[in-house]
């Protein structure tokens, strides 16, 4: 039983040093927080990532019980 998602930056291959996770309700939101913080904190456009990076990350949104 899960009531939310969570993404682990560090989770992400090259961004184990990350300390960023976010957690949101839904899946889409999570992704809204994955794209701004690649943006901050990693200077990395969404626009740039292709639909290998795309369905990678997703597979890194997990289901959370909080
Ligand atoms: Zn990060």
């Amino acid at each position: 039983m899960s009531n939310a998602f969570r993404y682990a930056c560090s989770d992400c291959e090259g961004m184990e040093a990350c300390r960023a996770s976010v957690i949101a309700e839904t899946r889409e939101e999570v992704w809204e927080l994955i794209k701004l913080h690649a943006r901050i904190a990693h200077g990395e456009s969404e626009a740039d990532w292709d639909t290998a990076t795309r369905t990678y990350l997703d597979t890194l949104i997990k289901p959370v019980m909080i």
